[in-house]
């Protein structure tokens, strides 16, 4: 079993917090798209007879290239790997670019899920994150996909914003989870270097994120969750009975994935592999037929510490007894005293074999992992 990952690297406007990979420019948009193909070919034996369960597009914003573009992509990924009928076809979008004949678009490439990023129910912070779309064309978005019969919908959407109350935050999340999407990612706003928001903020033309805002918004979260009867399955991420997104969780699970476009990254169980983080560079190594990714072996120790930080942020947890098994390390015995202060303050517990975090250990899941971590 494996997955795809394939990164559509434009964007229509930068929303100013971001540092994902990407170009407002659209000027080599075609020639990503032929590279985007020729990289499918050429990294076949990447997942060699393997079966595709998943097929993600994610980004930047997909959505900034037209169904037809999507369709081809599409095509040749059919033509060059096996994959599973039932495979779980998500696509990242952006509110704005959702017209009707957009969806429909989608529809008749395979597309059968969608991850919209909504961000927020409020009109002011949108346009404080430079995001493309407003509150209006967010929910006209959703009732337009779900009146298109996509039943499969996540959204995204993001607190610890300054401007971002306690209160709003609740109805924000009251509001999202009455649409009619089945899964819910929510993301602490985060400062991260190079961005034109750590800009602000060095200029103290803005505010940083405040922690104790953002740790009380998760709690709200937390609550709101439960009282809608969704499932928390991972640190960011909640949905109704069951809907878990394949693909993300694939990720964090260990499975073998290819990641294919500029900045992508792959897991072949081993090692890591990263592309080139520029649309030129990546566009004319691929013409050339030259290879867009570097890579590294990863050491045992490597794939423990991964296991612990993945594995962790998920209601799965680690299983203790295999990662003894498969990497001759014993977790529990090395960190006996830290696992029972930690299981004390109701942080996490051990049930079969099994170490997983309860919802307060949920706020600190990268500490309690780091922590853990062999040195
Ligand atoms: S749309 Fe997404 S990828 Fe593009 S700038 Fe905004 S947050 Fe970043």
């Amino acid at each position: 079993m494996a997955g795809i990952y394939i990164h559509i690297p434009f964007c229509k406007k930068a929303c100013f917090y971001c540092d994902f990979h990407f170009s407002v420019s659209f000027q080599q948009k075609d020639e990503v798209v032929a590279s985007l193909i020729k990289e499918l070919k050429e990294r076949k034996n990447f997942i060699g007879q393997e079966e595709v369960k998943t097929i993600y597009f994610g980004g930047g914003t997909p959505s900034v290239l037209s169904a037809g573009n999507i369709s081809e992509i599409l095509k040749e990924v059919y033509a060059q790997y096996t994959v599973n009928d039932n495979a779980e076809i998500t696509f990242e979008c952006n509110p704005d670019d959702l017209s009707k004949e957009y969806l429909v678009g989608l529809k008749e490439c395979g597309v059968n899920r969608l991850s919209i990023g909504i961000q927020s129910l409020n009109d002011e912070s949108l346009t404080w994150m430079n995001r493309s779309h407003n509150v209006t064309q967010a929910l006209q978005a959703i009732d337009s996909a779900a009146a298109f019969g996509f039943r499969d919908m996540s959204i995204d959407l993001i607190y610890g914003i300054p401007m971002l109350t306690e209160d709003e935050w609740r109805q924000t999340l009251k509001r999202a989870l009455a649409m009619p999407i089945n899964h819910l990612s929510a993301y602490s706003l985060t400062l991260e270097e190079n961005t034109p928001y750590n800009k602000l903020v060095e200029q103290k033309k803005y505010k940083k994120p405040n922690d104790d805002d953002a740790s009380r918004h998760f709690e709200i979260l937390l609550e709101e969750i439960k009282l809608a009867g969704w499932e928390h399955y991972e640190v960011s991420n909640f949905c109704k009975a069951g809907n878990y997104s394949k693909h993300n969780t694939a990720y964090w699970q260990n499975v073998k994935y290819l990641g294919i476009g500029p900045s992508a990254h792959s897991f072949d169980g081993r090692g890591r592999h990263w592309n080139v983080r520029s649309n030129k560079e990546y566009i004319q190594k691929t013409q050339a037929g030259e290879s867009v990714s570097e890579s590294e072996e990863l050491s045992t120790k490597d794939i423990v510490n991964e296991t612990l930080l993945t594995g962790l942020r998920t209601k799965w947890g680690v299983n203790l007894a295999e990662v003894k098994e498969q990497y001759e390390y014993d977790i529990a015995a090395t960190n006996q005293t830290q696992i029972m202060e930690w299981q004390q303050k109701d942080w996490l517990e051990m049930k079969d074999g099994v170490l997983r975090l309860r919802a307060d250990g949920f706020l600190f899941a990268d500490y309690i992992a780091s922590e853990l971590f062999v040195l």
